[in-house]
């Protein structure tokens, strides 16, 4: 399948990978909006986030932001995790995604 996050995960793209485990990969991303901008991956395609059901997985990815959030240093501080969803969103990869971000302050409302 031609899908950026699905060559990330095989191996076929190269990426900076901060977390790994069975189910999901985290990595930094190529184009970073905060000092800390990491996008957290579920290994198996899943194209929206309103097309899966598999709260489980959802929930694992969740948490794996918070600990990641822990370890980057940026849990006192404050960070955000966010998941864009179609194109007013800014959708840009058929794969779901969450991005952690943090390091500085953030905006609210989101631009
Ligand atoms: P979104 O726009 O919410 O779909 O997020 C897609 C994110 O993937 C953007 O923040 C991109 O910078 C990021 N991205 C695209 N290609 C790569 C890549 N090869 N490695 C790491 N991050 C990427
Ligand atoms: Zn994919």
């Amino acid at each position: 399948m031609d899908c950026i996050f699905c060559k990330i995960v095989n191996g076929e793209i190269k990426s900076a990978k901060v977390y790994e485990d069975e189910d999901v990969l985290c990595i930094k991303d190529i184009n970073p909006q905060a000092p800390v901008h990491i996008l957290i991956i579920p290994k198996k395609h899943i194209a929206k986030l309103y097309q899966t059901d598999e709260i489980t997985l959802l929930g694992k990815m969740l948490k794996i932001g918070c600990d990641i959030a822990e370890k980057e240093g940026i849990k006192e501080s404050g960070y955000r995790i966010v998941i864009n969803t179609n194109r007013n969103a800014g959708q840009s990869v058929d794969h779901i995604h969450f991005h952690l971000l943090g390091g500085r302050i953030l905006m609210w409302p989101p631009g």
